[in-house]
C-alpha cells in the first residue's frame, strides 16, 4: 500500500481525496488550479547520516525518491534504472559537485550546471523526460497491436534558458512530441543554437515573431483549446511539476554529505549549514524545504532574489503582492509571482491557522489565490508569517551588485572562479549573511550555482572584460558549446503570433515525425 507521503493532494482542494504519483506527474496542475503536494512529508531513517554518508548522487536519489513514490507504481529496479539513465549525461562524476570559494571562510558553491545544457534545470528535466516516457510505455505496452498509442504533446514557451533543458530532457522519447516557442531575435545566439541544433524528429522549435509574453500567451491558449487538447494530449513540463521538485531534493543531501567529507575533522560533529538559493519560481529552494523537513539538519534556507523581489518583500511584511516584471541581468529569475511558493505557503497555513487540517488549508489557499488574481495581493496571518520566517531568510540583489560580485569573486579567488549572474545573486546574499553571522566559524554556507557563465556572456564580460589576462573564449566557453555554431539548425518560423497559426504549425509538424 502506498503511504501518505506517496499520495498527492491539491493545495486548493477542500476535499480529502488524494492521487497517485503518476497522476500528479502527467497532469502537472490539479484540476482546481492548485499544485500537487504530498500531504505528509516522509522522514529519513534516524541514523541516515551514518547510512547514507557515502552514497553516490544516484543512490541518494533512489533513497529520497523511494519515500515519495510507491513500489506499486514504480518497482525498485525500474526506479534505479530511471535514475541511472537520467544522470548518465552529466559531465561531473559527482553530478552536482561542491566546490570551495576560497575568498570566504566556510563558503561553498554547489554546482548544479553540469548537465547536457549547462543549466540547473537539467537535474530535474532529464528525470522528468524519462518519467514521461516510462509512464507512456507502461500504458501503451498493454495495448493490442493496431490500437493508437497514448501520446503527449509538450508545448512550452521560453525566454531562453528553460527551452533547451526541456528539449534535451525530452529528445528522442517515445510517444512524446515537443514544441518550444521562443521570440525571434530575443534569445541569445548561444541559447538559440542550443535549442535549434537538436535534430531528433520529436523536437520542434518555433521561432515566433513577437515577444516572450506573446509566446506565453499562445501556449496558454493552446492549453485552453479543449478540442485541440483532447486530440493531442497537450502536456507541460514547467516548474510546477512535482517530479521536478522531487528530483531537486537529492542535491541538498548530496551537498551536505560532500561538505561532511570536505570540512576539517574538528568541525564534523554538530556541523551547521545554511543553503543560499538564487530564486525565481521558488522550485529550487522548495526542494530544500522538503529536504529539511525530511530530517536533513539545515540551519536555514536563504532566498536570494534579483530586483524581482516578491519573496523578499513577503518575508518582511507578510503581504504577497504582484509587481510588474523588471528585466535584470539574471533573466531566469525575472518573475512577477513565484508559482511554487504556493506549495510552501500551503504547509505554513496548514500548520498555523488551519490547525493542521489539510482541507482547511486548501480552503484558505483558495481565498488567497482568488485575492491574488482579483486584487493582485493577499496578506497572511501574523503566525503564518512567523512560521515562514523561521525557515527562510532573504535578500535582494541589484544588477550593479551582481556585476560587482562576479568581479570580486574572480579577483579574490586563487583559481579566478567565474560566476554566472544567477549564481552571483546567491553569492552576494551569502556574503551579506556571513557578515551578519559574524565570526561563527561553525556555520558553513552552501550557495547554489544554477548556470554556467558561458550562457550569460554579456554580463560576465561586462564584469570581467577589462581585466588583463581574462578571455571569454579561453576561460569560459566550453568546447561543445563553441561547436554548436557550426551545426545545422531546425527552426520553423511563425510570422503571425496567433493561436490558429500555431496550431496549424503543430499539426503540420506532427505529420512529419
Ligand atoms: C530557473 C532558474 C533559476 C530559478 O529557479 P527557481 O526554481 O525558479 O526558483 C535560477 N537560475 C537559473 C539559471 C535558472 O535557470
Amino acid at each position: 500500500m502506498p503511504s501518505a507521503s506517496q499520495r498527492y493532494r491539491s493545495t486548493r482542494s477542500r476535499e480529502s481525496q488524494s492521487k497517485p504519483f503518476e497522476y500528479a506527474v502527467i497532469r502537472g496542475l490539479a484540476e482546481d488550479g492548485g499544485l500537487f503536494v504530498p500531504s505528509q512529508i516522509p522522514h529519513v531513517p534516524s541514523d541516515f547520516i551514518k547510512q547514507w554518508a557515502n552514497l553516490s548522487f544516484q543512490e541518494l536519489a533512489f533513497k529520497v525518491m523511494r519515500l515519495y513514490v510507491s513500489r506499486e507504481e514504480i518497482p525498485d529496479t525500474d526506479l534505479a534504472e530511471l535514475i541511472s539513465k537520467s544522470y548518465s549525461k552529466f559531465r561531473s562524476p559527482e553530478i552536482t559537485p561542491l566546490v570551495k570559494i576560497d575568498s570566504q571562510q566556510n563558503l561553498y558553491l554547489l554546482e548544479l550546471f553540469h548537465g547536457p545544457t549547462y543549466a540547473f534545470k537539467d537535474v530535474a528535466l532529464q528525470f522528468l523526460g524519462n518519467l514521461f516516457e516510462y509512464f507512456l510505455l507502461k500504458k501503451n505496452s498493454k495495448k493490442a497491436a493496431g490500437v493508437t498509442h497514448d501520446r503527449i504533446t509538450v508545448v512550452g514557451a521560453t525566454s531562453g534558458d528553460t527551452g533547451s533543458a526541456a528539449i534535451y530532457g525530452l529528445r528522442n522519447k517515445k510517444d512524446v512530441s515537443v514544441f518550444i516557442l521562443y521570440p525571434t531575435g530575443r534569445v541569445s545566439p548561444l541559447q538559440e543554437q542550443q535549442m535549434t541544433t537538436v535534430q531528433d524528429a520529436n523536437i520542434h522549435t518555433l521561432s515566433v515573431k513577437g515577444t516572450f509574453d506573446d509566446c506565453q500567451s499562445l501556449v496558454k491558449q493552446v492549453f485552453n483549446d479543449v478540442k485541440f487538447n483532447d486530440k493531442y494530449h497537450v502536456g507541460a513540463v514547467n516548474s510546477i511539476n512535482w517530479a521536478r521538485i522531487l528530483a531537486q531534493i537529492t542535491y541538498y543531501y548530496h551537498g551536505y554529505f560532500q561538505l561532511l567529507r570536505q570540512v576539517p575533522e574538528a568541525q564534523k560533529s554538530g556541523l551547521k549549514v545554511k543553503f543560499v538559493v538564487p530564486s525565481g519560481n521558488f522550485g529550487d529552494i522548495l526542494a530544500g524545504y522538503y529536504a529539511k523537513q525530511m530530517g536533513l539538519p539545515v540551519e536555514q534556507l536563504v532566498v536570494a532574489t534579483n530586483e524581482n523581489d516578491i519573496l523578499n518583500r513577503f518575508l518582511r511584511t507578510g503581504t504577497y503582492d504582484k509587481a510588474p516584471v523588471k528585466v535584470t541581468y539574471s533573466p531566469a529569475m525575472d518573475i512577477c509571482v513565484s508559482s511554487n511558493f504556493e506549495r510552501f505557503l500551503w504547509y505554513m497555513v496548514r500548520d498555523t491557522v488551519a490547525s493542521k487540517d489539510d482541507r482547511e488549508a486548501g480552503s484558505i489557499m483558495n481565498q488567497f489565490m482568488n485575492e491574488l488574481s482579483s486584487k493582485g495581493a493577499f496578506r497572511v496571518a501574523e503566525e503564518t508569517l512567523r512560521l515562514a520566517q523561521s525557515f527562510l531568510l532573504s535578500g535582494s540583489v541589484s544588477n550593479d551588485e551582481t556585476v560587482r560580485t562576479i568581479r570580486s569573486t574572480y579577483q579574490n579567488t586563487s583559481n579566478h572562479y567565474i560566476l554566472d549572474p544567477h549564481s552571483a545573486v546567491g553569492i552576494s546574499v551569502a556574503e551579506r549573511i556571513i557578515a551578519e553571522d559574524g565570526e561563527d566559524t561553525a556555520i558553513n554556507y552552501i550557495s547554489l550555482s544554477t548556470a554556467h557563465p558561458a550562457k550569460f556572456s554579456e554580463v560576465v564580460n561586462k564584469a570581467l572584460g577589462d581585466i588583463t589576462g581574462y578571455s571569454f573564449e579561453k576561460d569560459v566557453l566550453p568546447h561543445d558549446l563553441k561547436k554548436l555554431a557550426t551545426l545545422p539548425k531546425k527552426i520553423k518560423e511563425i510570422d503571425i503570433p496567433e493561436l490558429k497559426v500555431i496550431e496549424a504549425a503543430i499539426e503540420e509538424e506532427l505529420v512529419t515525425e
